[in-house]
């Protein structure tokens, strides 16, 4: 059974034939997406802060300066609500009001602690590197003592989560089928360049494997 509990918090109640608990078909969004975005409330206000993250089994990672709010918030053991967003093409109907996009989001519930042992803080660090770009982490230089002691990193626990997906063509009013009106798919995905050298670069160093397997892994 890999489906996370529902109820009221995570429950679709908008086109739920479009939604999923599974964890098969969550942690893949999670896993693709480059960021998230964390809400969370302090005192009646929201907040949505987008930052970088990894998962781990059934925990998020996320990191920062040790003044973030975002992180002081976790630390303390508030719950906060993740969302992630994977945006696949434009839908584009007869009628504006059937437009909309085709999309994989998912929404996490959840609740975390500071990650204080050295050992699992580095290597939650390593997680977050490598999500970026796998395989980075043991191509660049790890952080000194002094940079891990100005970073903080929290462990949050997906306690339970939502996917909810639109994939395929535009779902016209049937009358509206007719019309003499384009309608399909723009296709989107994340554009990946050419790698760019820092114009610091000592002479004679490669571009490395990882940047070379990203490329080309987000190349069509
Ligand atoms: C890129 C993108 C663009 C969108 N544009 C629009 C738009 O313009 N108008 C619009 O009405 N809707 C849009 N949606 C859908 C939107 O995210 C909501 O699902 C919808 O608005 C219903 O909101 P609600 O608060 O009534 O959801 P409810 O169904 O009441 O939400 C209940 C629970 O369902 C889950 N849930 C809801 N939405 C999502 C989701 N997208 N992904 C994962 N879990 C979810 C959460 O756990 C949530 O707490 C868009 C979604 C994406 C990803």
């Amino acid at each position: 059974m890999t489906d996370f509990p529902i109820d009221d918090r995570n429950r679709l109640r908008r086109k739920p034939a479009r939604g999923s608990f599974d964890r098969d078909i969550i942690y893949p969004i999670i896993d693709e997406a480059p960021i998230c975005h964390v809400g969370f409330a302090e005192n009646g206000q929201p907040f949505v802060i987008p930052t970088l993250h990894a998962r781990h089994d059934d925990t998020l990672i996320l990191h920062g300066a040790k003044a973030s709010r975002l992180l002081k918030h976790i630390e303390a053991g508030h719950p906060v609500c993740v969302a992630f967003t994977l945006l696949d093409g434009i839908v584009l109907a007869r009628s504006a009001f059937s437009s909309s996009v085709n999309y994989r989001s998912a929404v996490v519930f959840g609740a975390g602690r500071i990650i204080d042992a050295e050992d699992e803080k580095m290597h939650a660090l390593e997680l977050v590197t490598n999500h970026i770009v796998p395989g980075r982490w043991s191509e660049a230089r790890i952080p000194t003592p002094k940079e891990m002691h100005a970073t903080s990193v929290v462990s949050i626990t997906i306690e339970q989560a939502s996917a909810k997906v639109r994939s395929g063509p535009p779902g016209d009013e049937e009358e509206d089928y007719a019309l003499p009106i384009w309608a399909g798919v723009l296709p989107l995905a994340t554009w990946v360049g050419d790698p760019v050298p820092d114009p610091r670069l000592a002479e004679g160093i490669p571009t490395p494997e990882s940047v070379g397997r990203y490329v080309q892994s987000q190349t069509r």
